[in-house]
Order: C-alpha cells, then structure tokens, then sequence
C-alpha cells in the first residue's frame, strides 16, 4: 500500500505538530504534501524541512520571505492569503485534507477540498457548528467523506463500525470537566487567564483549552456530533469523567454501551484518521489498566456551566443559530483571554447573543456567514459594557 498524501492546514499548531509526529512515525502511509501556518514561520519552516512538503500557505508576503528565509529546500508553490488556503486545500495529488485552524478559518477551505474531491480529517469542530448542514451536504454531494479528529467523535466512530445507526439509542459524550469541575460558583468571577489555560488532562492550543474550562467545548462537541453522526440532539449525552481515558460511548437500543479508550494523546485519534481503515503499529503507549486503577463518571453540574444547555438551546432551534453561538464564543474567549473581562462573561455574552438572534435557515454559506458576522459585532458590543 502506497502512502496517503496528507494536506495539513493549521501544521503549526497543536493538532498540526501532533499530526507531523504520526507522518513521521509512519513514513511509508503517510506523506504531507502540503502544509499552512498563521503566525509563527520559523516553526513553519522547521516542520517542512523535516516533511518537506511540495506545498505550503502563509498569511502575506511578508510571512512568506521570513518562510523562505528559513527553508532548506525549493517547494514547488508557497500561496499566500485566505485564497492560498483554499488553493492548498484543492492540491492536486492529495487525496486527504487534516483541518486543524482554529476557529472558523476552517470553513472555506474545507468546502473547497470538499468540492476538489478531497476526504476530510476534521479536527476544527467550529467548522461543523457554523455550517454542518452545508458541509455535510458537500461530502454527500462529492461521495466524499469526513473522518472525525476529535477524540470523543472519533471515539464514537470507532465504536459505530460494524453498527447500524438505526440500532444506536444514544451517544455518551465524555468530558474532561476541565480546571474548574469541583470549584464553587463563586469562585469563577475571579478565575485567572493562567487558571484557565491549566488544562488537567490535555495539552492543546489557547482557544479550546479556555472552551473545556467554560464546558462550551463540549457544547460545540455535542453539535458537531449531531451533524457527523446523523442524530438528533436529544440522543447526545454528556458524562463527566476527570481521567479522559474512555474518550466516548455509544449506547446501543439493547442496553449494550461500547466504549473506546486510549492515553489522553490526540496522535491516537489523528492517526486512526489519516490511516483508516487500516490499524497500524507505531509508537503509541499503550493502556495499564491496573495502573490506572479506577475511572470515575459523575453529572455535569448544568447550573454552574451553562454552556451545555445553551448549545443545546441553539442546536435545538438550529438554522443559524449555532453559528451565532459559535461565533459569540469566539470573541468571548477572545475578549477573556486578553484580560478584558471576566470568566463568567463567556456565558454570559453568548447567553445575550442566542436572545438577540433571529431564527432563520441556514439555506447558503453567505446567509450562515452574516449570522457569524452579526453575532460578533453583538458579542463585542456586550463585552464593552
Ligand atoms: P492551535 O491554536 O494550537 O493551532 C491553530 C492553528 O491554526 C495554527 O497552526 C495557526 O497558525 C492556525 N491559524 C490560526 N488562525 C488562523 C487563521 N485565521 N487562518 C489560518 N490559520 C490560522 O489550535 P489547536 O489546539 O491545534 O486546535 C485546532 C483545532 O482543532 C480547533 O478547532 C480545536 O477545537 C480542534 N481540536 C483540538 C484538539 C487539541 O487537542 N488541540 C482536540 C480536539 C479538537
Ligand atoms: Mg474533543
């Protein structure tokens, strides 16, 4: 079997270092052919000498001399812009495109791998939240298919091979609870920026470090799930458990739950994205269950972390809604993470956001991106006040 021919957008960051590890790991299945970065060239430029990829995007022309400054070979084409993106998700040649930009950034990209033929490995869960409808339409409309990143999606999709989704009664989404599981109410409003970012069991990027702390990463988790598995929200549930080593659950109509579990390492899910339907032996650690001992599971406590019932709230009211949750989110997070408000706003504003937006179908990409854009004009205004 030849080599998979791997697209990474986001290469630089935490999903996209850890999806490098896995190609290097695996030489002869997985070859990166292209690579983006946002910010940080010499890191960019690091990662491509090692995997030295044919293509890579950048932001400018500027980001672009620091890259070639410090590459050590010639690639075929470096593009630049959201433009280059798009260019770099339709590489001809790739067969798979690994979405790891955070945030929304993802979205154009993966309509347009989508659309140039491409399967997806999807980690950005923002992308599903903002148009799930519109992308899941997309790899329908091309027979192509989307292979979730996400540990506990791709958890679920392990446990759901050999299964029909008719025989599914629900799906058990496991979360972390993140830094704050046991901290009384009234300890949040004072919570730090570094409290925050001290994530107890994963080690990942800023933004969705702050979304496990708020529970709004589950929230979108829960979302995302409806839209890649094909259920309604009322089938998926959430179920804490501190250790985050039963990454998700499928409880199927008999009673029967299967459940997949691995080290809290995202290289296992990444790895079992990009090589599917294989299983392959690299290097990653296996369990020692006598090690671990015990694993615990306990309720969210919904009062104190509403995230969970407002996402619900806007996948139950669907059409645009959840982008105008997601997009809420992302300036609120933001806003936090620059120390202009305190912790309990996140909530709060994306709680006044859902309030003020209308319901309306999320019938095109131009539609859904207007919802995005009126809910963070109404985010920033509530974050001034
Ligand atoms: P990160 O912040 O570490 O990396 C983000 C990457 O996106 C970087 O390569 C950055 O250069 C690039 N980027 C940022 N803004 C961009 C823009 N506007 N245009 C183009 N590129 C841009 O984030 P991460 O933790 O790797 O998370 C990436 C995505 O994967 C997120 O959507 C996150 O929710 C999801 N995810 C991450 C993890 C994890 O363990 N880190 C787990 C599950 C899902
Ligand atoms: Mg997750």
């Amino acid at each position: 079997m030849s080599a998979r021919r791997i697209v990474v957008l986001g290469a630089t960051g935490s999903i996209g270092r850890s999806a490098c590890r896995v190609a290097k790991d695996l030489p002869d299945r997985v070859q990166i052919a292209g690579m983006s970065g946002f910010r940080n060239m010499a890191r960019l430029a690091a990662a491509a000498n090692e995997l030295r990829p044919e293509a890579l995007a950048v932001p400018d022309a500027a980001a672009e001399a620091e890259l070639r400054a410090g590459l050590d070979y010639a690639p075929a084409h470096i593009f630049t812009g959201e433009e280059g993106l798009v260019r770099l998700a339709s590489l001809p040649g790739a067969e798979m495109v690994l979405v790891a930009i955070v945030g929304t950034g993802g979205l154009r990209p993966t309509l347009a791998a989508l659309q140039a033929g491409k399967d997806i490995a999807l980690a950005s869960k923002e992308v599903l939240v903002v148009a799930g409808e519109l992308v899941m339409a997309a790899a329908r409309r091309g027979g192509r298919r989307i292979l979730p990143v996400d540990s506990e999606h791709n958890a679920i999709f392990q446990c759901l091979e050999g299964h029909e989704v008719r025989h599914v009664k629900r799906l058990i989404l496991t979360a972390s609870g993140g830094p704050f599981r046991t901290w009384a109410e009234d300890r949040l409003r004072a919570v730090t920026r570094e409290e925050a970012l001290r994530h107890p069991t994963w080690r990942m990027g800023e933004k969705i470090t702050i979304d496990s702390a708020t529970l709004f990463n589950k929230g979108l988790e829960m979302i995302e799930a409806r839209w890649l598995f094909g259920l309604g929200i009322g089938s998926i549930d959430v179920v804490i458990h501190p250790q985050s080593i039963v990454h998700s659950m499928v409880e199927f109509v008999d009673g029967s739950v299967l459940a997949q579990m691995s080290h809290s390492d995202m290289r296992f899910p990444i790895q079992y994205a990009l090589t599917w339907p294989e299983r392959l032996a690299g290097s990653l650690p296996p369990l020692e269950f006598a090690r671990l001992g015990k694993l615990d599971f306990e309720e969210p406590r919904y009062d104190v972390f509403p995230a969970l019932d407002l996402a619900r709230q806007a996948a139950g009211r669907g059409g645009v809604v959840p982008a105008a949750l997601n997009a809420a989110n992302e300036v609120a997070v933001a806003e936090f993470l620059a120390g202009r408000m305190a912790f309990p706003r996140i909530w709060e504003i994306v709680a006044g956001v859902l309030d003020e937006t209308p319901d309306a179908p999320a019938t095109d990409l131009e539609t859904v991106l207007a919802a995005d854009g009126a809910a963070r004009r109404a985010a920033q205004r509530l974050a001034a006040v």
